[in-house]
């Protein structure tokens, strides 16, 4: 896979597709530059090169979220809000280009001298950059001679800036970010040749949005342990009463299938012995401890119990290899958090003995960065989405783009 260190960058205008989709508050600032921050060893290297960068990017959804007149609404999505910061990080001229293509911006990518930066308005003011157009692409296309795709945040979309425009470069032209090309690294150092034994953690809502990722987890880990909400449809399709808890009626087949196939491949699959359920779904409910067969028919299941916490704590310790998606319970609410937060320190401390953990998906990222144990884990992925489809097998196109 080609990289940003394979390619002649001086004095060459650099197109680089980055994630800067970051969080702003009611005064459009930034707080959380986790995405700008992690985009920076790319830039930086394109401007040590002697390349002029030209960077862009979506911000937010203004196409879903438009004005009442049906205009966009350019003053809460522009991304000239991080304009001053990207400076600050980079150290370099930053400049900006209200439309991210056009004769002006053309123009101004022109006049870029290297070790400059121009950003470029957001990509999603055009309805094209969702739908991969080609016309917006070859647009984009027309600003540089190199492409380079560091969002991988976003390279499970086949978008206009992130796959479709990489078709206007030749192959010796473009060529993955860092952080692009660290995150397929840490999913490959977990699929593909893993320290054994792998220990796969999986929680979060539905079983549905993890089915495939399950799949294919069966297959290449020795150990899975399920957590949330949908350790219960796996319960109630053994058998078990689960009370009010959440269940996907429709997933219990595939539930079984699941558990028939990790027999026959040796995969062990750990589900939850002992459940933490409250009288409402609400961080004030009453609560009790018991066996998660037999939730009481008013009662739901909200975090795992103090034996299952035990019992993943020993297989997650027992780990070369950690790949952690999705929460252990509802830890949103601090009643239902414990769970979570303990299997967040047993992989911090597994790390520490020696184990390489992958963290992947939001709410387990964002449980690790609230346990305080963001650099005592090997990698933490900041594409939810991207990272799950890529651990599901799939191809994603920002990665195919480049690699055609
Ligand atoms: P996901 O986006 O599928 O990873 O799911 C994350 C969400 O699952 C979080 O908002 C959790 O609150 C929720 N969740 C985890 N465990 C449970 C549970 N036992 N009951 C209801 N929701 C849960």
């Amino acid at each position: 896979m080609r990289t940003i260190k394979d390619l002649d960058l001086n004095n060459k205008k650099v197109l680089v597709r980055v994630d800067f989709n970051v969080p702003l508050n009611a005064n459009y600032e930034i707080t959380d530059d986790t995405r700008m921050q992690k985009a920076m060893p790319t830039i930086k290297y394109l401007l040590s090169e002697g390349a002029a960068v030209i960077l862009c990017s979506h911000l937010g959804r203004p196409q879903k979220k438009k004005n009442e007149d049906g205009t966009i609404n350019v003053k809460k999505y522009t991304l000239k809000h991080v304009v001053e910061h990207l400076a600050s990080l980079t150290g370099a001229e930053v400049q900006f280009a209200s439309d991210c293509v056009g004769g002006e911006t053309e123009l101004m990518a022109e006049r870029l001298e290297a070790g400059q930066i121009l950003l470029l308005e957001n990509t999603r003011f055009y309805a094209g950059e969702s739908k991969g157009d080609l016309d917006l692409a070859i647009k984009l296309s027309r600003l540089a001679e190199i492409y380079v795709n560091d969002a991988f945040g976003t390279a499970h979309r086949a978008h206009a800036s992130t796959a479709t425009v990489a078709q206007y470069f030749k192959p010796e032209n473009k060529a993955l970010g860092f952080l692009m090309h660290s995150e397929i690294e840490s999913a490959d150092k977990l699929l593909k040749s893993p320290k054994r034994p792998v220990v796969a953690i999986v929680g979060g809502a539905k079983v549905s949005d993890k089915i495939k990722l399950l799949e294919k987890l069966i297959e290449v880990v020795n150990h899975v342990c399920i957590g949330g909400g949908m350790a219960y449809t796996f319960k109630k399709a053994l058998g078990g009463s689960i009370g009010q808890s959440l269940c996907e009626d429709e997933y219990m087949d595939l539930a079984l299938e699941i558990l028939a196939k990790a027999k026959d491949l040796g995969t062990e699959i750990h589900l939850p012995i002992d459940t933490l359920i409250a009288d409402d779904f609400n961080n004030e409910a009453n609560t009790d401890v018991v066996d998660t067969n037999h939730i009481p028919d008013d009662w739901q299941g909200l975090d795992i119990g103090p034996k299952t916490i035990e019992a993943f704590r020993k297989v997650v310790l027992g780990a070369q290899s950690i790949l952690w998606n999705g929460p252990m319970g509802v830890f949103e609410m601090e009643t239902f958090a414990k769970g979570t937060n303990q299997i967040a320190l047993a992989v911090g401390e597994a790390t520490q003995n020696g184990a390489y953990s992958l963290i992947g998906g939001g709410d387990s990222v964002a449980a690790i960065n609230k346990a305080g144990l963001s650099d005592k884990v090997s990698f933490i992925s900041t594409g939810g989405g991207a990272m799950l489809e890529y651990l599901e097998g799939k191809v994603l196109p920002g990665i195919k783009a480049i690699s055609e």
